[in-house]
């Protein structure tokens, strides 16, 4: 229980799915030394995830917590037995322990970052999870989930910036490969990269890609893969990130679509630098190369 973010807390759902779990102990309060039992592992990675969420609300979006009023993020760990999950029930978060082939536990720091931003878009735009504005709630969970891994690399050196999605607990025998890729959506053989393919891909998981590239395009520059059109530098992650918020908090609504998200997008960049700032100049680019308008 985290006392200085809102009594926070992590619980055991001791392989079950019943949740909320029961409390973890520590013989000496001081987590994540070598002597600790290993199945504390799970619970201070989804923890750590948790503490870095609620700083980058805090210190990047001016935000407190996902209700904008310091609410408790409840995490579970050891849902289910080889789970190979992680979700945002409504309320609270389940972790599951992978089956150690497809997933390892699912408590990387973007994996936190995304379920816990799923919360944020419940309590703000409440995009319905389907259709477009499905494809959306999940493209803002990968966005602010990499934004807050971008965050702990600043604090954390240990902590390894990228523009994938779950690269640390997917396919754990596997080297280099993720459950998706921002900077190339058509990666994974699944998610699509441009509204063209919209009607081929509907599924929130892989629509999420036209967003995704939206985003990097415009925090990174780049090139999207199916409209060969560049988007020149960027405007780097915490404006992106800064935009994306403003966007979501305070312009969508649970039935906005694509195009809906670009002008809303665009009038948040508008609100913080200007009509007439390369911030909305590039932010046209980035929606113009994934094919939204
Ligand atoms: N990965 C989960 C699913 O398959 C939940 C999520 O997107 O957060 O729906
Ligand atoms: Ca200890
Ligand atoms: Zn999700
Ligand atoms: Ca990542």
């Amino acid at each position: 229980t985290d006392s200085t973010r809102g009594n926070s807390r992590t619980l055991d759902a001791n392989n079950t799915s019943s949740v909320p779990g029961s409390a973890i102990t520590d013989n000496n309060n001081t987590w994540g030394e070598a002597t600790d039992s290993s199945r504390q592992r799970a619970a201070i990675d989804a923890h750590y995830g948790m503490q870095l969420t609620w700083d980058f609300y805090r210190d990047v979006l001016g935000r407190n917590s996902i209700d904008g009023n310091g609410a408790a993020l409840i995490n579970n760990v050891h849902v289910n037995r080889n789970y190979n999950n992680a979700y945002w029930d409504g309320s609270q978060m389940s972790y599951g322990d992978g089956d150690g082939r497809t997933f390892s536990p699912l408590a990387s720091i973007d994996v936190a970052g995304h379920e816990n931003t799923h919360g944020l878009t419940e309590r703000t735009a409440g995009l319905i999870y389907r259709n477009e504005s499905g494809g959306l709630n999940e493209a803002m969970s990968d966005i602010m989930g990499t934004a807050i891994e971008w965050y702990a690399s600043q604090r954390n050196p240990n902590v390894q910036f990228d523009w994938k999605v779950g690269e640390d607990i997917y396919t754990p025998g596997v080297e280099g490969d993720a459950l998706r890729y921002m900077d190339d959506p058509t990666r994974d053989n699944y998610s699509i990269d441009h509204y063209s393919n919209y009607p081929r891909q509907t599924e929130v998981h892989g629509s999420s890609g036209i967003a995704n590239n939206a985003f990097y395009l415009f925090v990174n520059g780049g090139t999207n893969r199916t409209s060969g059109l560049t988007v020149t530098g960027g405007v780097g992650m915490e404006k992106g990130a800064k935009i994306f918020y403003r966007a979501l908090a305070f312009y969508m609504t649970p039935n906005t679509t694509f195009a809906q998200a670009s002008q809303a997008t665009l009038q948040a960049a508008t609100d913080l630098y200007g009509a007439n700032s390369p911030e909305v100049q590039k932010l046209k680019e980035a929606w113009t190369a994934v094919g939204v308008n």
